[in-house]
């Protein structure tokens, strides 16, 4: 493909600094690039308590855990989503509600999780999707109205906000992905906040293989032992290395996708204003953070044909996600259920190219290939 969909952006330092890491001498986690990752994420967006873990899905796995999420509890989790939403709940042998997305935009629609607790509701997981932020005021409502956890799903939502306050900052917990296709990177990685004190003891300690390791490199105790349950969740300095460099140059990363992003939105407003096919909106409570640019098609056939068609010109865009509700390990265990707006999301969602080095020229092609499709120039 001439345009691809996503290229990994080396912002600077990358390299020099896993030489480092290596020439440093410690090469496993929870090192010296570990804790400048830590500490440049606490003073920048003013979090309390973050760990660097392998992935955004070991970052959910972490908050499952934290929460002693097990068989007699249901966790309320978007259908239009990520399957690791639901697995990290699912592995505890928890009970996965789905709930379906709002008409505005993929979000999950408080209604509908409003529709679905029950006294069994042990935590709502929620996704920002692309970077837009959900109604959190409202969803915190209903959490302390209802006894029940808020997890973010930040993966896609590195700086964005609600109203003023960073996302990933309003739920008991958040977790980030620096997968390769999100804003900040680092092949797989990702992060777990604990904004809420009563986890954050433990949260090392699951970190650390269930041990106090941690508590061990900080001087405060002499031997390590085993504590609670836990897993290897934490990534190699190498990562780290790599992780603290992207964070460093966090800000300008940020300005050339969300320069990209606006400029497809100017480009291609016509088509929603002529009624072709719709474009992201978000609520004055969030911002945007250049994270995906999708349009919204009126139907899966003609999205698929979309598709095609920008193929054709060698421009390489897609679709997410299938519907977690219709997928056959669900369906294997549970009847059919309805959720309208996943399914349409599911059906006429399409994302275009968007990374750093996306050029203009190259941009304007497949604004251009989209417009000759809806037959507008
Ligand atoms: C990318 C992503 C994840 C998983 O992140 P990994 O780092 O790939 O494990 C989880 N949820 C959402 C919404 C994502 O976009």
């Amino acid at each position: 493909m001439k345009i691809p969909f996503n290229k990994p952006y080396l912002s600077g330092n990358e390299l020099k600094y896993i030489r480092k890491a290596v020439e440093l001498g410690k090469l496993s986690g929870n090192g010296f690039f570990t804790n400048k990752c830590h500490e440049f994420f606490k003073t920048t967006y003013g979090f309390d308590k973050v760990l660097l873990t392998n992935s955004g899905t070991s970052a959910l796995e972490m908050a499952s855990l934290l929460i002693q999420a097990g068989p007699d509890d249901e966790v309320i989790v978007p259908s239009f989503s990520f399957v690791s939403d639901a697995n990290a709940f699912a592995l505890r042998g928890v009970r996965i509600v789905f709930a379906d997305s709002g008409l505005e935009n993929p979000n999950i629609s408080v209604e509908d999780i409003r529709k679905r607790i029950t006294p069994r509701t042990k935590a709502v997981c929620i996704v920002h999707y692309g970077g837009i932020a959900c109604p959190m005021d409202e969803i915190m409502n209903l959490a302390e109205m209802n006894g029940f956890i808020v997890i973010e799903d930040a993966a896609q939502a590195v700086d964005a906000y609600y109203k003023d306050k960073p996302l990933g900052s309003l739920g008991q917990l958040a977790t980030f992905s620096f997968h390769e296709t999100k804003n900040i990177i680092s092949g797989e990685g990702g992060m777990l906040a604990v904004n809420d004190r009563r986890y954050q003891e433990r949260s090392e300690i699951l970190w650390e293989k269930g041990t106090n390791r941690t508590a061990m490199l900080r001087g405060e105790i002499e031997k390590y032992e085993w504590l609670d349950l836990g897993s290897s969740f934490l990534p190699s300095e190498m990562t780290a290395a790599f992780l603290f460099a992207q964070f460093e140059n966090l800000k300008s990363i940020q300005r050339k996708r969300v320069a990209i992003w606006n400029r497809y939105y100017d480009k291609l407003k016509c088509l929603e204003e002529e009624g072709r096919c719709e474009l992201p909106k978000f609520p004055e409570y969030a911002t945007q953070n250049g994270h995906l640019f999708y349009l919204i098609c009126r139907n899966r056939e003609e999205r698929n044909r979309l598709i095609e068609e920008l193929n054709r010109r060698s421009i390489c865009a897609i679709f997410h996600y299938l519907a977690l509700h219709q997928s056959p390990f669900y369906r294997k265990h549970h009847p059919e259920i309805k959720l309208p707006n996943a399914e349409r999301y599911a059906s006429c969602l399409i994302r275009l190219p968007l990374y750093c080095t996306l050029k203009k020229e190259e941009q304007d092609e497949v604004v251009k290939a989209i417009k000759s499709f809806y037959r507008m120039q």
